[in-house]
């Protein structure tokens, strides 16, 4: 009898000890290699961004970005969005600009010329410093002219560099001060109604191909805003102060460019 008794105790015990290493070993592969579901729990969760034009969520790594802002599509990116902000320019807003009479609709777009110091784009990468002067911070140590020019409180709604980028000063909803006293077949105060564009250049130098192509890129946007969209020069809507765009701006060159017909351009397509 007690060898029977023996023989189950021993049986009993051999089980209990099995059972213990098998869950030892179990709590040590858990230990070892967390299941997924786990690892997925405990980890971060993807940050959402708005889309700037059409103010959808989505995570961080499907928008496209410039700057500090995202966007959901290419088709977003590159639009004017619903407060006048071209997605795709780079942003930086002048305090010199105002509303426009009874909010109206711009239907008139002025090309000019910009160039700080004068010609200084020919030998150097010189856009900042006409960004600094539609922000009013024009470092007046730099360059003689610069004082003479520094306390002149003007803008334009969009620069294009020479390399074709596109920086936006003013929404287009907005009035930039970029024609000043002039007069648009017989409209006077031309900012009240116009978008000013400005071509990083002067009036001896021919533009470089990348800014035609910016320029047609803003003008295929800007027509969408409103395609009875005009196209004039800043000297023909003031020619007693202005020549710019100047001669050398090739208005045949624009019109293939941004495909826009004869009677947009009410100047005509002589260079002038
Ligand atoms: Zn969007
Ligand atoms: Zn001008």
């Amino acid at each position: 009898m007690l060898k029977w008794l023996l023989l189950i105790a021993g049986i009993v015990l051999s089980c209990l000890w099995f059972k213990d290493k098998k869950q030892a070993k179990a709590v040590k592969q858990e230990t070892a290699t967390p299941k997924p579901a786990m690892a997925k729990a405990v980890s971060e969760p993807e940050a959402m961004v708005l889309c700037e034009f059409c103010k959808v969520h989505l995570p961080t790594s499907d928008a496209l970005v410039i700057e500090d802002r995202f966007y959901c599509s290419k088709e977003h990116l590159y639009a004017i969005d619903g407060r006048g902000w071209l997605g795709d320019a780079l942003w930086r807003i002048s305090p010199n600009q105002d509303v426009r009479p009874e909010n109206i609709m711009p239907d008139l777009a002025v090309v000019h010329h910009i160039s700080l110091p004068p010609g200084g784009f020919k030998s150097q990468v010189s856009s900042q410093y006409i960004i600094d002067f539609f922000q009013n911070n024009l470092d007046t140590s730099v360059h003689p002219y610069f004082e003479e020019i520094a306390s002149q409180k003007v803008s334009s709604h969009f620069l294009i560099t020479r390399a074709g980028k596109l920086i936006q000063f003013v929404s287009t909803q907005n009035k930039a001060w970029h024609a000043g006293v002039s007069s648009f077949l017989g409209r006077e105060k031309c900012n009240d109604f116009s978008i000013g564009i400005e071509l990083e250049g002067d009036g001896d130098t021919v533009f470089e191909e990348p800014q035609y192509q910016a320029l047609a890129k803003l003008m295929a946007e800007l027509n969408k805003m409103n395609p009875q969209l005009q196209v004039v020069g800043h000297s023909d809507i003031a020619p007693e102060r202005k020549t710019d765009p100047g001669k050398l701006f090739d208005w045949k060159k624009f019109q293939k460019a941004t495909g826009i017909s004869s009677e947009k351009l009410p100047f005509g397509l002589d260079s002038r």
